[in-house]
């Protein structure tokens, strides 16, 4: 008896352990209202993106990276409105990003810049074939492209895609929302943690400062949403800049004196590792 009690506590205990842990990977999808119509999506698998309902439609940014994840995200959104999603916008290639497409409906179209549709068919790093390839997931690929500036109206309501050039990739879009001056950067915009620079995908750190920059003195925008960090002002950008100027001028200092890449690794935060690699191999003209 004492021991089948035992079995049972072990069982629940187990039971709600799985459930708290799943729970704990990953808590389901939300919106979070910025202003007006416009939303951050939190949470579930995949990047933060955002939603913003037109007169006539909705246009969502990013497209999280499973079933579950995308199914949470179009209820969360019928629960707001009975408006159709029109609009998929991809910021990028990275599959935190783009590997829910195939879950939206066949009628959502999916935009991304030119360089982020070629991206979608680029072998993996491993040298692997994409899985875009699947002539099954063309409907998910991005069907309409651009390479400076696109403007979508749903109804009166205009959003505005802007290419400012290379960074985290060749490929970044920058959905600018002018009614709520706001901007939504994709990966273009780490705080937490060093700036990603996909290096095998053309990205880099000098021109990823160069490109924000541009993109601070075009659009007036006041909120800054990204795929990996909280919604920030134009300060933080300006902050994000300064540290990446004063990393980039420390391994710039290193590569003079000859360092080798694990020297001057040995001079940053282990976390630093993956941007200074980057930076070193743009110093020293390194292709990936
Ligand atoms: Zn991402």
């Amino acid at each position: 008896m004492k021991k089948l009690h035992f079995t049972f506590i072990l069982v629940s205990a187990l039971i709600m352990h799985t459930a708290f842990s799943q729970n704990q990977e990953t808590p389901p999808v939300r919106l979070e209202k910025i202003s007006g119509n416009l939303y951050e999506i939190l949470d579930g698998r995949g990047s933060n993106g955002g939603a913003y309902i037109g007169d006539n439609g909705i246009l969502v940014i990013d497209a999280k990276m499973d079933m579950e994840s995308v199914d949470q995200t179009i209820s969360e959104l019928k629960k707001i409105t009975d408006k159709p999603i029109l609009y998929l916008v991809n910021t990028h290639s990275d599959g935190d990003h783009i590997d829910g497409n195939r879950f939206f409906p066949e009628s959502v179209t999916i935009i991304a810049h030119e360089n982020c549709r070629n991206d979608f068919f680029r072998p993996k790093r491993d040298g692997s074939p994409s899985d875009w390839n699947d002539p099954e997931l063309a409907p998910f690929t991005p069907e309409l492209t651009f390479s400076e500036k696109m403007d979508i109206y749903l109804g009166f309501k205009k959003v505005e895609l802007r290419y400012f050039g290379t960074g985290h990739t060749t490929g970044d879009l920058v959905v600018y929302i002018p009614e709520e001056k706001t901007v939504f950067l994709g990966d273009q915009l780490f705080l937490t943690r060093p700036q990603l620079i996909h290096s095998y995908k053309g990205g880099n750190s000098f021109e990823h400062v160069a490109t924000l920059n541009r993109m601070l003195e075009t659009l007036d925008a006041e909120k800054f949403a990204s795929g990996h960090s909280e919604i920030c002002s134009r300060e933080d950008i300006h902050q994000h800049l300064i540290q990446i100027q004063e990393l980039q001028k420390k391994v710039m200092i290193m590569v003079e004196q000859n360092k080798s890449l694990d020297e001057v690794k040995g001079n940053f935060e282990e976390n630093e590792a993956r941007l200074v690699t980057s930076v070193y191999n743009e110093v020293k003209e390194i292709e990936d």
